[in-house]
Order: structure tokens, then C-alpha cells, then sequence
């Protein structure tokens, strides 16, 4: 198994350094090389995503990535700067598929800003479109018009290929849980998204198992809030799917516990934290490494296929957090706080 490890800025290093430990405490064969993505990449080779990088990525089968962006980069020309290195890695893999469980452990209902009976029990899954919808859709811009006005275009778009196999996605991971499936578009305003909700439909023809609904996004962001528990997968596009992820990341306690993998059709997958590099705490040893630990337990579950070594890996997860041990962010009265070293390391000392 050949992993490239790209660390990225801000906490990324400090985070993806935990995740390393622990997959190199499990006893299994692994190689792993390591490349700079981002700010880092600009800073090596003047480019967010140099070409060795990529090259490294391509050729491995899988990529564990830390986090990308800092505001010293923010006046770099946009085609510079380092998330659109993450955007051009995504697509140069054909990602398309990003997957964000939003599960609650019960030691950290308290660490929820919702309440305890709301969240407690959570478990969604966020089936993501990734390289599709607004984020990539030409024509794209601000230019002036002849009055002088500038004016900002961004296109949103989908094809119905695009939307059919996300929606496959979503319907098999369902058929594996729960199976209910709900599809958030914004179909009264929205022809792209109405046309996302004529192929789920279509679609939901094949898994007549699964059942689907559907929710607008203004609804359902609302409903994450009101009532999270109504959700097994949520299937929505690149936009929607951004928004929603980073809603559902504090209904478990902290965006940093929460993982991500991303997938192509062929299960290759880059696993990273869902949430960014957090330039405010960075270098400090103090980011919370569990988001990443727990993508790289997806790693060994989506790419490598390999269960037993995943589970292991979120059990430790939970009987580190069992045992008291907790970083900064989810903090409450009565636990041990601990550095994001520490954290490792008791997730590592819990594997055995
Ligand atoms: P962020 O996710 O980096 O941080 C938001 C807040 O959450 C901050 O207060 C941060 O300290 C906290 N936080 C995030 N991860 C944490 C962790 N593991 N442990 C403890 N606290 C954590 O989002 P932001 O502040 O909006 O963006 C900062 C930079 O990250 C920007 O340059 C942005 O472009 C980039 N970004 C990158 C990604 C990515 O690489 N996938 C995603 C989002 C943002």
C-alpha cells in the first residue's frame, strides 16, 4: 500500500504527523512519502499543487492530506493560492465523491453546543459532489461592464452523469446503513438542482430498498439544527455540500473531529480532516488530531478495504476519549486536557 502524504499548511503538519503515528503502529505494510501541497508547495516551487506532488498522488494508491491555505497568502493571484491547489488535486484525481460522517460520540454530547438529547446518537453520513456545481462552472469572473460596474459571475451546472453517479454513491452507502437517502437541492429557484432531483428520482428506481426524500437546502440547514437525528445520508452538491458538512461538524462537539474521504470510481481516495489549517492555533501543538486520525481509518476502510484495521483505529479513537483525554476544542469540566502530540499518543497507546 503506497500512501503520498501531503501535509499542507498551518496545523497540517502537526495533524497529519499524529495520523502517520498511528497508521505506522498498526501492523501492516505500508509505505508512505511525503510532498508539500498549498502554501507549502508555493513556498517549494512556486506552485499550490508543484507537478512532483501530483505525480506522487497519481502514483499512489491513496492520499492523507492535512490542510491547506494561510492569510499571508491571500493577495497571491488567485491561480497561486493554496486552496486552489486542494481544488486542482480533487479534479486532477476525478474525486467526485466526498464522503463527511457527522457521528457523535457519546463522551462528547457535553462538547455540543446543541443539547445533549438532540445530538446524542447522532450518526449521518454527507455524500458530497466534489468537483462539480458553482465551484467549477464557466464562465467564471468579475470583469467591467460598460457603465463602468464590476460585475462577479460564477456558474453553477451539473450533467445529469455527474449527478447519477453521486447519487449512486449515496444510495449504496445507504443500502449499507440505514437506507434512507435524503437529496438537498434548491429545485423551486434552481434548474441545475431541479435536474438533480428528476435523476435522484430516476435513479432511486434501482434501490427500491432505499427511501428517498427530499429537502431544500434552506430547510434542511435548519433541520440539522432542529432535529439531526431524522438523517441517515444526505446527498447534496458541491455548494450545499460545503455548507451543510461544516453545520453538521459542530453538532459533534468540534470541526475537528470530524473526517473526510474522497473518492474516484475506482475507490482510490485522498482522506483529509473536513475541517482547514487553522493558521490562529498553528504551531502550537494544541490542534485536535482526531479528524485526521479517523480519515486515515477511513483510508484502510474505503481504498484499502480493510475493516479490521479501521475499526481498530476508531475503537482506540473512542477509548482515548473514554479515558479522559481531550485537546482544547472539546474541553469540558473534569477531562484531561492534552496537546495534539499527546492526543496521538494516546490514541497509539490505545491500539494495544
Ligand atoms: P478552519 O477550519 O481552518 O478554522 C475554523 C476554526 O476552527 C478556527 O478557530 C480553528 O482554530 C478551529 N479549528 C479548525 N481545525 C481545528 C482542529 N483540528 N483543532 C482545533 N481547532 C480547530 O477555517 P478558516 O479559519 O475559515 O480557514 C483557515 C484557512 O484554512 C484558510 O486559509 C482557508 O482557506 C483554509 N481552509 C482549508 C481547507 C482545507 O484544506 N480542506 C478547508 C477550509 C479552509
Amino acid at each position: 500500500m503506497k500512501i503520498a502524504v501531503l501535509p499542507g499548511d498551518g496545523i497540517g503538519p502537526e495533524i497529519v504527523a499524529q495520523a502517520v503515528n498511528v497508521l505506522n503502529a498498526l501492523n501492516i505494510n505500508i509505505t508512505m512519502q511525503e510532498a508539500p501541497i498549498g502554501g507549502a508547495g508555493y513556498e517549494a516551487a512556486g506552485d499550490p499543487l508543484p507537478d512532483a506532488t501530483l505525480q506522487l498522488a497519481k502514483e499512489a494508491d491513496a492520499v492523507l492530506l492535512g490542510a491547506v491555505g494561510d492569510w499571508k497568502y491571500d493577495k497571491l493571484e488567485r491561480h497561486l493560492r493554496p486552496e486552489r491547489g486542494l481544488l486542482r488535486i480533487r479534479k486532477e484525481l476525478n474525486l467526485f465523491a466526498n464522503l463527511r460522517p457527522a457521528l457523535l460520540y457519546p463522551e462528547l454530547a457535553n462538547a455540543s453546543t446543541l443539547k445533549p438529547e438532540v445530538v446524542s446518537g447522532l450518526d449521518i453520513m454527507i455524500v458530497r459532489e466534489l468537483t462539480g456545481d458553482i465551484y467549477f462552472g464557466q464562465p467564471r469572473g468579475i470583469s467591467t461592464l460598460e457603465n463602468g460596474e464590476r460585475e462577479g459571475i460564477n456558474t453553477m451546472r451539473y450533467c445529469e452523469s455527474e449527478i447519477r453517479r453521486i447519487g449512486r454513491v449515496a444510495f449504496d452507502i445507504a443500502m449499507k446503513r440505514n437506507k434512507r437517502v435524503c437529496s438537498v437541492d434548491k429545485a423551486n429557484v434552481l434548474e441545475t438542482t431541479e435536474l438533480w432531483r428528476q435523476v435522484m428520482i430516476e435513479l432511486s428506481a434501482e434501490y427500491p430498498e432505499v427511501e428517498l426524500s427530499h429537502m431544500y437546502v434552506d430547510n434542511a440547514a435548519m433541520q440539522l439544527i432542529r432535529a439531526p437525528k431524522q438523517f441517515d445520508v444526505m446527498v447534496t452538491g458541491n455548494i450545499f455540500g460545503d455548507i451543510l458538512s461544516d453545520e453538521a461538524s459542530m453538532l459533534t462537539g468540534s470541526i475537528g473531529m470530524l473526517p473526510s474521504a474522497s473518492l474516484d470510481a475506482n475507490n482510490k481516495g485522498m482522506y483529509e480532516p473536513s475541517h482547514g489549517s487553522a493558521p490562529d492555533i498553528a504551531g502550537k501543538d494544541i490542534a485536535n488530531p482526531l479528524a485526521t486520525i479517523l480519515s486515515a481509518a477511513m483510508m484502510l476502510r474505503y481504498t484499502f478495504n480493510d475493516e479490521a484495521n479501521a475499526l481498530k483505529i476508531e475503537n482506540a479513537v473512542k477509548k482515548a476519549l473514554a479515558q479522559g483525554y481531550r485537546t482544547a476544542d472539546i474541553v469540558t469540566e473534569g477531562c484531561k486536557q492534552v496537546k495534539c502530540s499527546e492526543m496521538g499518543n494516546a490514541v497509539v497507546a490505545a491500539l494495544n
